[in-house]
């Protein structure tokens, strides 16, 4: 794993993340949770890092104090996070020694053990033998803490949102006929990077056709006069959080039924931003998108859901989608973003991040939300 400290945050913050995950785990009848790298480790302690062979897991659970199970090559960085400011246990193996044991033995006696989802099967199958358990998915309640923000996260979400809109209205400087997608993609890396992110997460440049695609990121296709092009972007702050936002522009003079129709999409994006509240679900807010798509005709052109959720990670729960009746509380933080794809020949996407508040929502992406001529 290459860690990297993302400790935002005050060493209680961290401190009060870990007794809620072990208080929630209670409430579900785990005895321990096993977390491997990834959003959740990230979350809970401020290691930051990708999954590798080399065994790194925190484990907690009720009465268990939480335990950082790490190559001993990995264990200055990893000290250098909230693990080490909290003097959190550490229990360091080097190549040849059997990480596995480390962690039964830090949760010997449990019986109902859960695991992150992000933990691999290369250590979730060598785990269970070692248990003699069954290991349970510990996504409903390490979920709980990642899905509602808390002030300073906001405020993250809110830095990174703020980025990401600059980088937007810079788009036209870079974006014309003649140029590929790829050129135009590169151009744009390098502001989100320069306009406040740390790293950049993805880019999505999809003109004419290539728009049409959902799923597209870039390709050497040239842009011409009179393409609509869907620009999806995002990147993470220092602090971890991340942007996501998308914007519809036209090269030149858009063709009249796309511009009427990316009109109706501009307002089936506000009617579910004006559906967020506290109390809602999330599949009203994503039927509240649909529903002006599929009066104007445009229902079947619809092919995802509506949104995401947003954190440390740049797609989480809650998701705002069909069949999802989870109940929408302050300070859950997502995507509203319905879009419109017309295969062969263009699509369009509007994209904000959403923060719920008190009685409302608050848009983190103010960027101009209609198609923009450039
Ligand atoms: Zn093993
Ligand atoms: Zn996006
Ligand atoms: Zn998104």
């Amino acid at each position: 794993m290459d860690a990297v400290s993302t400790t935002p945050f005050p060493a209680s913050v961290y401190a009060a993340r870990l007794d809620r995950a072990s208080a929630l785990a209670a409430d579900a009848g785990l005895d321990a949770i096993v977390v491997g790298p990834g959003p959740d480790l990230q979350y809970l302690v401020g290691v930051d890092g990708d999954t590798i062979e080399r065994l790194t897991a925190l484990v907690l659970g009720p009465g268990i104090a939480p335990t950082v199970v790490v190559p001993r090559m990995e264990l200055a960085k990893v000290r250098s996070t909230a693990v080490g400011e909290l003097g959190l246990a550490v229990s360091d193996w080097v190549d040849g020694d059997d990480a596995h044991t480390l962690v039964a033995d830090v949760i010997t006696g449990a019986t109902r053990v859960g695991v992150s989802d992000a933990l691999p099967a290369l250590h979730v199958i060598p785990l269970a033998d070692g248990l003699g358990l069954p290991l349970e998915l510990a996504t409903p309640v390490l979920r709980e803490g990642r899905m509602i923000k808390d002030a300073d996260e906001i405020a993250e979400l809110r830095r990174a949102g703020t980025a990401i809109d600059a980088v937007h209205r810079r788009v036209p400087e870079w974006l014309r006929a003649g140029r590929t997608e790829r050129e135009v993609a590169v151009d744009i890396a390098e502001a989100i990077v320069a306009e406040g992110h740390r790293t950049v997460e993805f880019v999505i440049v999809g003109s004419g056709p290539n728009g049409a695609d959902p799923h597209h990121e870039v390709s050497d296709r040239v842009i011409e006069d009179g393409d609509v092009v869907v620009v999806d972007i995002g990147g993470a702050v220092p602090s971890g959080y991340n942007s996501d936002s998308t914007r519809t522009y036209v090269v030149g003079t858009p063709d009249a039924t796309a511009a009427e129709r990316i009109a109706v999409l501009v307002r089936a994006q506000q009617a579910a931003v004006d559906a967020v509240r506290p109390g809602v679900t999330a599949e009203q807010v994503d039927a509240a998108a649909r529903t002006v798509l599929a009066d104007a005709g445009l229902g079947d052109a619809f092919l995802h859901r509506t949104g995401h959720g947003i954190g440390v990670s740049v797609h989480e729960e809650p998701y705002i989608a069909p069949g999802n009746d989870l109940v929408l509380r302050e300070g859950m933080a997502f995507s509203i973003e319905p879009g419109i794809y017309f295969a062969g020949e263009w699509g369009s996407r509007i994209e904000d991040i959403v923060v719920v508040t008190s009685d409302g929502c608050e848009r983190l992406n103010v960027a101009p939300h209609g198609l923009t001529a450039v």
